[in-house]
């Protein structure tokens, strides 16, 4: 019997691959420009992160953990998210006192949750996002969401709802949670016995309760609008404030909670409904956290950061027909040495051209030229570089466009220099002045190098 994959896993490969690469690729980029640097935390944590700053009335905790123990008898988890992580690793490497605060941290890379595998819900997948650490205006909350945001229209995802809402300073959350338990041990009697461990451990958890019968009542419950402290009700609102004269649309939802216990005050998710009508729930999430760095032995300094669901935004994205055609991968040249004689030539030649910056691939089966042009076709290879016996008498290579089926005879001299010519010749001609608005074949991506024009 063969071996599949593990349920709630996938395998992402061809072109998919490209569209997962291209979406973290413009992530990458646009976290730079906001001066995020890249952080490759472990996958492997102690368990004990993150039932300490994840929380263990959390679902995440309490039953989506893959935890086992190791040689050495040590519980160790799977990261179920990278938050913990990243505050650990600020803490442990004392970056509080050696960089310049805030810390602005991306990441990438997969998480585990053992969850009921659906449509958009893996056990494993990736997250893209950020955490910016040690800076308590909350404009850096703004300033967090300003940069997803920025993201997703990037990507092309103009429909994007932002929820946002305010879980509170501790003060306020602890009058809701007394409010909540009141509400809730009236009805705990006809709710879900994970409702009855919520109501014991934080019920606040409560309120994310999925089951149907339960939601009716939590529609009823106390709103945690009317426990805010009137600190804590400005700095939502200065938040809010700022997100409009930035011109950023939101929607105050004050069900949002979030399902991890470190978070306080602003939380928010992004939400994206296909134009096909699926909806895939929030492609991304995220909010301020106070006591997490000190949670996990740290100063006591803030933070906030969010959370992109990479497989949601590519399910998207594909739904809605939003990827540039230009990102899946075609060769550039597909060499075809004729017989035996041509082969160490055709290498030559191939290495010399990879290393001009174009991809090439190489026909390594003594064929007949005709399955040679329909491999090159398979590969959606540009061009075909032919090697024959007679040409290489002559020092001769025939260089063929494969999709307007014309051919030239160029000498192998001057090869390197007449494929420079031609991509140079598609390449569009911007005007490199202030207001570059090119306009490359398709609407993609300028190729113009009119940046490194202005630089010299
Ligand atoms: P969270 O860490 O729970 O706030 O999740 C952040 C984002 O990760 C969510 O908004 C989703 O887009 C994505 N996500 C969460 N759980 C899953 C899952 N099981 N499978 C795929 N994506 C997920």
């Amino acid at each position: 019997m063969s071996i599949v994959g593990v349920k709630g896993t996938h395998d992402v490969f061809n072109s998919e691959s490209c569209e997962f690469s291209f979406v973290e690729n413009v992530m990458k980029r646009i976290s730079e420009f906001f001066a995020f640097t890249e952080v490759r935390p472990p996958v492997l944590e102690h368990s004990e992160l993150f039932v300490r700053s994840v929380g263990e009335s959390s679902d995440v905790v309490r039953k989506e953990m893959y935890t086992f123990n190791d040689k050495g008898d040590r519980s160790l988890t799977l990261r179920p998210e990278f938050t913990a992580g990243i505050a650990r690793l600020i803490v442990q490497n004392k970056l509080t006192n050696l960089q310049e605060l805030p810390i602005k941290m991306y990441y990438c890379g997969p998480v585990f949750r053992y969850e009921r595998p659906q449509l958009g819900r893996y056990r494993q997948f990736n997250q893209f996002g950020v955490e910016c650490v040690g800076h308590s205006n909350p404009i850096a909350d703004v300033d967090v969401i300003s940069l997803a945001y920025t993201i997703l229209q990037s990507l092309g995802l103009e429909n994007v709802t932002i929820k946002i809402n305010t879980l509170g300073d501790e003060e306020s959350r602890n009058n809701y949670k007394i409010a909540l338990k009141e509400f809730f041990a009236k009805h705990i009697d006809n709710m879900c016995p994970d409702c009855k461990q919520r109501l014991e451990l934080n019920p606040l958890r409560i309120l994310d309760c999925k089951v149907p019968e339960d939601q009716e009542i939590v529609k009823n419950a106390p709103k945690m609008s009317d426990y805010l402290t009137p600190a804590a009700k400005e700095k939502f609102q200065y938040v809010l404030d700022l997100l409009e004269s930035m011109g950023i649309p939101y929607e105050v939802d004050d069900t949002l909670v979030r399902g991890l216990d470190y978070y306080s005050d602003t939380v928010f998710e992004f939400h994206y409904k296909s134009s096909k009508g699926n909806n895939y729930g929030a492609i991304g999430a995220g909010g301020h956290y106070d006591k997490l760095i000190k949670e996990v032995g740290g100063p006591d300094v803030p933070g906030v950061g969010f959370s992109f669901g990479v497989e949601r935004i590519v399910s998207v994205l594909k739904d809605d027909d939003l990827f540039p055609k230009d990102i899946y991968n075609g060769l550039d040249f597909y060499v075809m040495p004729m017989g035996a004689s041509s082969q160490a030539t055709a290498v030559a030649i191939a290495n010399a051209v990879r290393m001009d910056g174009y991809s090439v691939d190489m026909c390594l089966d003594d064929v007949k030229l005709g399955s040679m042009f329909k491999r090159a076709e398979k590969k959606n290879a540009k061009f075909a570089i032919i090697i024959g016996e007679n040409e290489i008498a002559n020092s001769k290579v025939i260089l063929k466009n494969l999709k307007t089926q014309e051919q030239l005879e160029v000498d192998i001299g001057s090869l390197r220099e007449t494929i420079d010519d031609l991509f140079n010749e598609n390449e569009c001609e911007c005007c490199c002045g202030d207001d570059c608005d090119c306009d490359c074949e398709d609407g993609h991506e300028c190729h113009c190098h009119c940046h490194d024009k202005k630089e010299n």
